[in-house]
């Protein structure tokens, strides 16, 4: 007899009878949706620490950020203080919201050069 229905851990909400309990599309289909996922309190924390960097940065959009770039590796600025803005960028391009997902593209930090 396969009476048991799997639920959810967080939600309980009830899979399809006969579901797996491991690697199935219906559990990550749900995983992205359900409200009491862990995975919704870190993409909140994401979205805050995004909102605190933009509002030091001062630019949100990809366009923005990268230009932003370009122009602080012109400046006559210590490159100290071009890195720690210069990696605020790159942690802000590195998790853009429309990129959550698939492939993030991940590149080699430019961060530190001698
Ligand atoms: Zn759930």
């Amino acid at each position: 007899m396969n009476g048991r229905i799997l639920t959810c851990v967080y939600c309980g909400h009830e899979y399809p009878q006969g579901t797996p309990a491991a690697g199935s599309e219906v559990l990550t289909e749900h995983i992205k949706v359900c409200e009491r996922h862990p995975m919704r309190k870190a993409e909140a924390d994401i979205a805050l620490l995004r909102s605190a960097l933009v509002g030091l940065i001062g630019a949100d959009s990809e366009q923005e950020l990268r230009t932003m770039e370009a122009t602080m590796r012109l400046l006559p600025a210590p490159d100290a203080d071009k890195a720690v803005s210069i990696n605020a960028i790159h942690a802000l391009l590195a998790t853009m919201p429309h990129n959550a997902g698939n492939n993030a593209t991940a590149k080699p930090s430019a961060g530190s050069s001698g």
